[in-house]
């Protein structure tokens, strides 16, 4: 094997020291963090407690030829410079996601990738998510046949985390975190061209930056699609729900409950019996008849690569394609500036 890609981490905060925690050993003899650069005094010296080095600066880092790599985890207004800054001092770069605060801002950075001829690469890690893998594995194979609506719901009860979230100019807002993880899995997962896009933004907690949203697309292929981000939802609706021309899956959550059903083949089957419904009687909406059905068990998640880093070493040293791509990270952009001027 070649040698690792020495890293250099770019805001030590939340996401950068679990990347060195957590994300990163996945891939580990490819992949060595030897330092960190925050602008948080606290937060260098939580990092050298963890037995990496504190750059003094980001030019510390730049200047630093043993660098090969930065991780960008700063909040997101930042993302752009920084990479710029990092490509120009020919550095690979990964991003967090968002990847910029709008199209424009990733073009500037797309286009500093081409002259520099550096890598760089998006972390949107939740094209690993066992759920969504799920998902895709029914959405390729068709085994409840064709799905036709797929609603992926997050909901939390704890408001905008953290300080930076609060805040327009720092990207703050529900659509340009969680929103970002969620579009970027639909557009991965269903290839067709948007028709149509309508969004409905929350303003409950009286931030300048929106709370959570619900948004519907539809492809030109006839998937539907709800996408909806909660802060405030005290109690939770599945995260998946997709329906396919023969049947339906439910993924209550990241522990992957939840159940498949689908038409049964038998001929003949009962018809279901009429139930009282409220104060009603119903045959429409009554469970179909014992015969008529079969519970399925989910498909195993698939992944190209174990993990991201695995990928972004093979992309680095053996001209790999990434499974992040930088178009269909423009697109997941693209759709958000549309949501924001909504
Ligand atoms: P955070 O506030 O916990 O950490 C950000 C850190 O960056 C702080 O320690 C801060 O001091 C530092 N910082 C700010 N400006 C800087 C600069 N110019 N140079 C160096 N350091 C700087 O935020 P977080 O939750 O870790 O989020 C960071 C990024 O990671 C965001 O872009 C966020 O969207 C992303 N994120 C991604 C995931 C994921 O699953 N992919 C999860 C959480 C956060």
């Amino acid at each position: 094997m070649n040698k690792p890609i020495h890293f250099a981490i770019i805001g030590y905060g939340g996401m950068g020291s679990y990347h060195v925690s957590t994300i990163m050993p996945q891939a580990e003899q490819r992949i060595q963090v030897v330092g960190t650069y925050d602008i948080s005094g606290e937060r260098q010296a939580f990092a050298k407690q963890n037995g990496l080095r504190n750059y003094e600066s980001y030019e510390a880092v730049l200047t630093d030829p043993t660098i090969e790599a930065v991780l960008i985890a700063t909040p997101n207004d930042c993302h752009k410079e920084l990479a710029i800054q990092a490509m120009k001092a020919g550095k690979h770069v990964v991003c967090e996601k968002p990847v910029a605060m709008n199209t424009q801002e990733l073009d500037e950075i797309l286009q500093v990738a081409k002259e520099t001829q550096q890598i760089f690469m998006v972390h949107q890690n939740r094209r690993w998510d066992p759920d969504f893998l799920i998902i895709r594995e029914l959405y390729k194979k068709q085994t409840i046949g064709e799905l036709f609506q797929i609603e992926s719901r997050v909901q939390g009860a704890n408001g905008i985390p953290g300080d930076w979230r609060h805040v327009k100019k720092h990207g703050g807002g529900m659509l340009l975190d969680w929103g970002v993880h969620l579009l970027d899995q639909l557009l991965w997962l269903v290839d067709s061209p948007i028709k149509s896009v309508d969004i409905d933004f929350s303003y409950i907690l009286g931030d300048e930056v929106d709370d959570g949203f619900i948004s519907y697309l539809i492809f030109e292929n006839g998937v539907r699609a709800l996408v909806e981000v909660g802060t405030t939802n005290y109690t939770k609706l599945p995260r998946w729900y997709v329906k396919g021309t023969n049947g339906t899956a439910k993924i209550e959550d990241w522990d992957l409950s939840g159940e498949m059903v689908s038409a049964s083949q038998k001929q003949n089957v009962a018809a279901p019996a009429p139930i009282q419904a409220g104060v009603g009687l119903t045959k429409t909406m009554a469970p179909p008849s014992e015969e008529a059905t079969i519970r399925l068990p989910f498909p195993e998640p698939k992944t190209e690569y174990p993990s991201f880093y695995q990928n972004f070493y093979e992309v680095v040293r053996e001209g790999a394609e990434p499974v992040v791509k930088n178009d269909e990270v423009r697109k997941v952009m693209q759709l958000i500036d549309g949501m924001m001027r909504k």
